[in-house]
């Protein structure tokens, strides 16, 4: 599904990334974690296309991207309703969604528990309950790719724990591939997941498992 080939990320004479090598096959869970600054982000744009490597190849395999971009929880001016924010994530615009997009998009407000906030203007809501729609908007036409840049960071720490028990039902029932960026990996992901530790080249990447020892290891921190 996605497979990097010495890819370098450079903004001018600063290399964000370098030598950055993986594989993932479809239908995986990734876990990306790094200290802030460490390229994270820049990863992850290159996976969506908004960023060009300097050198490299990238192979991606999806029909279908969701993307929730990294910082959405500022205070937006943007003047658009929750209902608004949410349509646009269908891939075919209608003036008017369908039953069953409605029927959808009841369903995952329910999950995420914002029912109430369907109508409500976007500036009105606080930083979690933004994060939840634009995961919504993320979500809603299954994408066979899912990328994700810390969705959790403005999360109360209760739907947080929630959050990942969603991520695994997502997984399970839409076969989706996950990308996940994370500053709190916890022992709620599932132990078949990958993580790959990022500090402008890949340090690790391996089972959940395999990814205690490294820590343990202080690897990261020499
Ligand atoms: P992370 O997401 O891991 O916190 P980023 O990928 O956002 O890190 O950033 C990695 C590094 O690249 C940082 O030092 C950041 O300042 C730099 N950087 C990111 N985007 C740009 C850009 N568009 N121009 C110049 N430098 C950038
Ligand atoms: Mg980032």
């Amino acid at each position: 599904m996605i497979d990097y080939q010495n890819v370098n990320v450079s903004f001018g004479k600063f290399q964000a990334l370098y030598d950055v090598n993986f594989h993932l096959q479809k239908g995986s869970v990734l876990h990306i974690v790094g200290p802030n600054g460490s390229g994270k982000t820049t990863l992850v744009k290159t996976l969506v296309g908004l960023l060009k490597p300097s050198n490299g190849m990238i192979t991606i395999n999806a029909e279908h991207m969701g993307y929730l971009p990294q910082k959405l929880n500022s205070k937006t001016n943007m003047p658009m309703t929750v209902r608004e924010v949410i349509y646009s994530g269908f891939r075919k615009q209608r003036i008017k969604p369908t039953k069953e997009e409605c029927e959808l998009i009841q369903k995952w407000l329910e999950r995420m528990e914002i029912s109430h906030l369907f109508t409500e203007s976007m500036t009105h809501l606080s930083g979690g309950q933004q994060q939840r729609v634009y995961l919504i908007r993320a979500l809603i036409s299954k994408p066979d790719l899912l990328i994700l840049d810390e969705p959790t960071s403005a999360l109360d720490p209760s739907f947080r724990e929630k959050f990942y028990l969603l991520l695994d039902e997502i997984h399970e029932q839409e076969k989706m591939t996950i990308v996940h960026v994370t500053h709190d990996l916890t022992d709620a992901v599932k132990e078949n997941c990958y993580v790959m530790y990022v500090d402008q080249t890949i340090k690790f990447f391996g089972t959940y498992h395999d990814f205690h020892e490294f820590e343990h290891k202080g690897h990261h921190h020499a």
